[in-house]
């Protein structure tokens, strides 16, 4: 059997690998697992790739050890609150891959059919412009640079313009691949900048999207860097990705009520500034002390903890679960009810409640909390505000209307956990402060849970 049978007998393996695991993902039960997989799947891949003859591997070991220390730094050091930054980085590294890669290909042999250098130009384009927009959008999250929608007149023309210059230098490239190296580092410099003024006009809390947008960028440029070096397993992955970043996308678009083009193009963040500035809902927030929470939930026959971004902020997931299980001591039924874009990326409080131990038959969906809000004693809200602010049930006016939200106002009481009266990362006053079964304990929901958790613990 010849080598190259035997390499792409493994990428086989190394691509069913990869769909078990994505599928595994889609389960907290199974995603550990579904990790593992996959990356069984991608060392396989990485392992033939390197019986391929002609290979010089004093760079490539050179490359796998400084890539491991960076990553094994990350993985180390990262706080789960910088997650989306640390994969808004990955992203713009895969993209700025599939960009060195079609360059060097191309710098070697400038002698392109024309399908190859149409793929050329997809993976310099696509993998620029999402290294530059991850970037922005690593500096937005991270507040490097201010994380507001920036737009100005005159963006989409410019945007169109440059679009249109690139697919111009497409053409050009494809025509005459040899005389054309000038346009291709001109295509490479349109890409950057296009990358940048894609993600500009999209708000800080639009970031999460945006990443997974890249993400899925990053997988296209990745797959026709494949083509490029006629590398099955490049195309196969780079073509996972670029799927299932782009239904992820979907599915957190659809969580929040608005289109891809709303997110991309309405410059969301830059309206909900002026909307903070402007009234917004008033009243008067009613403050609970933890003695008095305690005797509230000490009284309940069923509570959901409602968890949001402030609860990886604390990161008060470990105390959490100890009330939780103080509650169930007291024969008390507790949930715990997560909504799809609680937090900064998708999944983050899965991610955080699997971390605490919270058993999953605990977690249960926006869709099945709500039709049973009116029959729950307790809402306990844990450093959430837009996913649970009823604004964007019935105030037209607001930027979040039509976003599904988890209906906390219609328990019997709530208790909302955070810090002060500052809105959350859409800008805007939440309604739900105000109502009358609402009540404010303020303070940083680590320690506010802790003072509850002593309260149980005295009265034993
Ligand atoms: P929000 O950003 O709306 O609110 C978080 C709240 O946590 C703040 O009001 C803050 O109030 C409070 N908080 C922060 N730190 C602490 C702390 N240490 N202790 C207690 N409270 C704290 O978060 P949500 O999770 O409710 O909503 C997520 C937002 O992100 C939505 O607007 C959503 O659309 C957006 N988004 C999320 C995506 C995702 O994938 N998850 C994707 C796209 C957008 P205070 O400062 O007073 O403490």
């Amino acid at each position: 059997m010849s080598m190259a049978i035997i390499i792409n007998f493994a990428y086989v393996i190394s691509a069913v690998l990869f769909i078990f695991g994505l599928k595994m993902l889609s389960s907290p039960a199974t995603a550990r697992k579904g990790n593992l997989v996959s990356s069984a799947g991608m060392l396989l891949a990485i392992v033939v790739t390197l019986l391929y003859a002609g290979l010089d591997y004093k760079w490539i070991v050179l490359g796998v050890a400084i890539g491991t220390a960076v990553g094994l730094f990350a993985a180390y050091r990262i706080q789960m609150t910088s997650m989306p930054e640390m994969v808004a980085l990955f992203n713009g590294f895969g993209g700025i891959a599939s960009l060195l890669l079609a360059w060097a290909e191309y710098h070697q042999n400038p002698e392109l059919s024309a399908f190859i250098a149409v793929v050329t130009f997809l993976s310099a384009f696509i993998g620029g412009m999402t290294f530059s927009g991850s970037m922005v959008a690593f500096g937005k999250l991270s507040e490097i640079i201010p994380g507001k929608a920036v737009v100005f007149g005159g963006q989409h023309i410019i945007n169109a313009t440059l679009l249109l210059a690139a697919a111009a230098g497409a053409v050009m490239l494809a025509m005459d691949p040899a005389g054309s190296y000038t346009v291709f580092i001109g295509i490479v410099v349109i890409a950057l900048i296009f990358g940048v003024m894609s993600v500009i006009p999209i708000g800080g809390a639009d970031m999460p999207v945006v990443i997974s947008l890249l993400n899925s960028y990053s997988g296209i440029a990745a797959c026709a860097a494949g083509f490029v070096i006629h590398n099955n397993i490049l195309i196969v992955a780079g073509a996972l990705v670029g799927a299932s970043g782009i239904i992820l996308t979907k599915i957190m678009c659809k969580a929040m009520n608005r289109s891809l083009a709303n997110v991309l193009f309405s410059g969301f963040g830059a309206t909900t500034t002026k909307a903070a500035a402007g009234s917004g809902p008033q009243g008067e927030a009613k403050p609970a002390t933890a003695e008095d929470v305690y005797y509230i939930l000490e009284a309940a026959d069923s509570v959901a903890f409602v968890p949001g971004y402030g609860l990886a902020v604390a990161q008060a997931q470990h105390v959490v679960r100890e009330l939780g299980d103080l509650l169930e001591a007291n024969d008390t039924e507790v949930m715990y009810a997560v909504h799809p874009v609680a937090g900064r990326m998708p999944g983050h409080m899965n991610v955080l409640l699997a971390e605490a131990n919270v058993s999953y038959d605990q977690l249960v969906e926006m869709d099945d909390v709500n039709p049973k809000m009116d029959t729950i004693d307790v809402c306990v809200v844990i450093g959430a505000n837009d996913v649970v602010n009823p604004a964007a049930l019935d105030d037209e006016s607001s930027p979040i209307y039509g976003m599904p939200i988890i209906e906390t106002h219609r328990a019997k009481t709530v208790i909302v956990l955070k810090r002060s009266m500052n809105p959350g990362f859409a800008g805007i006053q939440n309604a739900l402060f105000f109502y009358p079964n609402t009540r404010m304990y303020f303070g940083d929901a680590k320690a506010s849970i802790q003072a509850l958790v002593a309260e149980f613990k005295g009265a034993e």
